[in-house]
């Protein structure tokens, strides 16, 4: 089987204003124009309120545009909230889904979070569905059971595969510091695989959780991680590009 193209993603989180972003996006389309073509897909995932300078900064550049989350309705008298099309309107191709910041912050449960994938999926976005342990769960033993529990229940009856990218996050990894070993993350990665069937093969499946310029390369390193899901080392140019060189 040929290789799965890989992926960095970087989720900007709720971090930037127009300047910053701006100046970002702008520095990252310059790496980019300086390639004649990528290997891998580099897809950034700025805060709403960003999105469309961002999207105008990235214009003719290889670089992709995501969201950070959506609603499962196309519109609708839902304040505050966007949906899949509008992300898709701006010229999104991704957007990331479950994320434990919003499973934890947002009470968003597995059940909501399949709904997201499938409005995410009928927009034509790509739902990069995020899933992890926590720290009690890896106390206790118990990490292998609920990525699977978590997986099966997150993904919807009527899944395309081909816009989907899992992430696993162990929520103890983000913005920690601290991660899992490059074979604990295979494992992990594999057993994501094995609960996904006999599609499981062709699914790309990234790794996040405190990933930076130093620790990527031997997380890249393992032929079951197709990428990396990037949070605070994605919001300078130079470190975010450092890892997603990694990912050729
Ligand atoms: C994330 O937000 O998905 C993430 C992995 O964050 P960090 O890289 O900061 O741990």
């Amino acid at each position: 089987m040929a290789r799965r193209r890989r992926l960095a993603v970087g989720n900007w989180k709720m971090y930037g204003r127009l300047t910053s972003g701006l100046t970002l996006a702008r520095e990252l389309a310059e790496k980019a124009a300086q390639q004649q073509s990528l290997d891998f897909d580099l897809v950034v995932c700025p805060p709403a309120t960003l999105i469309w300078p961002v999207a105008e900064a990235l214009m003719g550049t290889h670089l992709l545009l995501g969201g950070q989350d959506c609603h499962t309705a196309t519109h609708g008298a839902y304040t505050g909230d966007v949906s899949a099309a509008m992300l898709a309107d701006l010229g999104c191709r991704y957007v990331i889904l479950g994320h434990s910041e919003r499973r934890i912050g947002h009470g968003e449960t597995d059940e909501l979070i399949a709904q997201k994938v499938t409005a995410a999926q009928l927009a034509g976005l790509t739902a990069i569905l995020c899933i992890g342990e926590t720290a009690e769960q890896r106390m206790a033993g118990k990490a292998a059971d609920a990525v699977e529990k978590q997986l099966r229940a997150s993904i919807p009856e009527k899944c395309k595969i081909s816009q989907l990218v899992v992430a696993y996050e162990p929520v103890w990894a983000i913005g920690s510091g601290q991660q899992p070993a490059p074979d604990e993350i295979r494992t992990a990665h594999k057993l994501i695989r094995k609960t996904l069937g006999e599609v499981g093969e062709a699914v790309q499946v990234i790794y996040g959780g405190s990933v930076t310029p130093h620790n990527a390369g031997p997380i890249l390193g393992e032929v079951e991680v197709d990428g990396v899901l990037v949070g605070s080392a994605s919001i300078n140019s130079d470190g975010f590009w450092a890892i997603a060189e990694k990912c050729r």
